[in-house]
Parts: C-alpha cells; sequence; structure tokens
C-alpha cells in the first residue's frame, strides 16, 4: 500500500537516502531504527511531500507521490504526520486542536472519534485546555490525536513518544498500535528505541548512511540478520 521504490536523495554531496525501497500493506505499521543522521527523517519528509526526492518513486495506493517533478495535493495525499516539533495551534483548546482536520467527518463520528482518542492519550479532562497550558508529553500526545483523527491513508511519525516517561510511554505506544489497526490507518516511524519498534511494529528497517541494510519483520530481523552489521546494530539495542 504505501511502496516506496529506489529513492535516492543528495543534500550537496551527502547522499541520504541510496536506492531505498520497501513496501506496507494496507494497515501495517512499519518502524525505521538507525543511528543519527543516517537520514530517516529525510526519508519521511520525502513520504510525507515535502522532500522531493532525486530519483525513485513513492506511491500510496498505488499513485505517486511525486510526479515530474510536483507533489499530489495536499488533500489528495491524505497522510498525517507527528513531527518532533509538535506546532499544535496555539489559540485553540485540545480538542479544537484534535478536530483540526476532521471537516469531512459527520459529527457524530467526529464526536466518537476525538472522544476515544481523548481516552487513548489520557487526555480526557484536559480537552478544553489550550496548549501552553500542558506539559510536554501532553502536547506530544495531542499532537498524536490530531495526526490519527482524520483517519489518514497513511500515518508519518518522528520519535511520537520521546517525550513521555517510560511506563506511559509503553502503555500509550500499544494503545496507540491498537487505534491504527482498528482504524486501519497504514504507518511508518522513526525511533531510536528498538524496544518500542519490535513491540510495535509488522516490519522494521534498519538503516545506516541513506541504505536500509535489512526490511523484515521483527521476528526475521532478531533471528536471522542479513549481515554483521545488522546483527551488530540489533545486538547493541537490545
Ligand atoms: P536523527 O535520528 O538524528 O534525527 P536522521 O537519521 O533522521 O537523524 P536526517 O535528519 O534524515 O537523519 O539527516 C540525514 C543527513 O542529512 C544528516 O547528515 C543531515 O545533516 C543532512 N540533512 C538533513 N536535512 C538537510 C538539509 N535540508 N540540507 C542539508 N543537509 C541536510
Amino acid at each position: 500500500y504505501l511502496d516506496v521504490s529506489a529513492v535516492t536523495k543528495h543534500f550537496g554531496e551527502t547522499c541520504v537516502a541510496r536506492k531505498v525501497g520497501f513496501s506496507l500493506g494496507r494497515g501495517e505499521l512499519g518502524a525505521l531504527l538507525g543511528p543519527s543522521g543516517c537520514g530517516k527523517t529525510t526519508l519521511l519528509r520525502m513520504i510525507a511531500g515535502f522532500e522531493e526526492p532525486d530519483d525513485g518513486a513513492v506511491y500510496l495506493g498505488g499513485r505517486p507521490l511525486w510526479d515530474e517533478g510536483k507533489g499530489l495535493a495536499a488533500e489528495d495525499r491524505k497522510i498525517g504526520m507527528v513531527f518532533q516539533d509538535y506546532a499544535l495551534f496555539p489559540h485553540l483548546t485540545v480538542r479544537e486542536n484534535i478536530a483540526f482536520g476532521m471537516q469531512g467527518t459527520g459529527r457524530a463520528e467526529r464526536r466518537e472519534t476525538i472522544g476515544e482518542l481523548l481516552e487513548v492519550t489520557g487526555l480526557a479532562g484536559a480537552e478544553n485546555r489550550y496548549p501552553h497550558e500542558l506539559s510536554g508529553g501532553q502536547q506530544q500526545r495531542v499532537a498524536l490525536a490530531r495526526a490519527i483523527a482524520p483517519k489518514p491513508r497513511c500515518l508519518l511519525m518522528d520519535e511520537p513518544f520521546s517525550n513521555l516517561d517510560v511506563t506511559l510511554r509503553e502503555s500509550l505506544s500499544a494503545e496507540v498500535r491498537e487505534i491504527l489497526k482498528r482504524f486501519g490507518i497504514t504507518a511508518l516511524m522513526v525511533t531510536h528505541n528498538q524496544h518500542e519498534a519490535f513491540a510495535m511494529a509488522d516490519r522494521i528497517g534498519v538503516m545506516m548512511g541513506g541504505t536500509i541494510l535489512q526490511w523484515d519483520t521483527p521476528e526475521g530481523l532478531y533471528h536471522a540478520p542479513k549481515d554483521l552489521d545488522v546483527a551488530r546494530f540489533i545486538g547493541e539495542g537490545s
């Protein structure tokens, strides 16, 4: 459903993506692991349509996201994003922030979905507060709820749980996984946390120096690492 095909990207002399390719089926969750600076965020940004690849293509539901130098219009892409700087709307309450992208959704469904997301993210009771009245972790959870609420075709998440303590991180990641499955949302996340990737993802990509060394199921990666680099990387992080 999400197909990344031989995507290549340079910044000046630096190659941040070298013929990167992988696929996710509809409703699957993928995780990208790799050392800092290996190109994970840039890859998400290309799938999001913020950066154009030098070469290769990204397809969502069979349609290319870039065509002859032009990105597919935002309303056609239906891609949700949670980036590290949550960028909430400061003048809107928690509820209004979450409802922001849901114009196309009927009143009853909107109510139900928002209620459900407030519960899942532990924000019930805080729905009328403004972003500056929330902790960093709460803001991150609002950003997550806001991205899931319109039920995008594809959800991209860059370190979505980074500002949460361990207990909340584990419970929230499990619940987010569950809700993505229930809504049938295909998702790709970048994380530094191997434990999280192995617990949540259907497929994991290990990325180094702009290449995906292995794209596999958690079991495949764990039991049959393709080479020494992958084995070492997985070994270090567990
Ligand atoms: P981290 O885990 O630290 O966020 P990352 O794997 O997400 O790292 P990227 O942010 O994709 O890595 O960056 C990959 C490389 O590309 C880095 O060396 C970075 O300095 C460089 N880079 C990223 N964006 C640009 C840009 N707009 N112009 C020039 N170089 C860039």
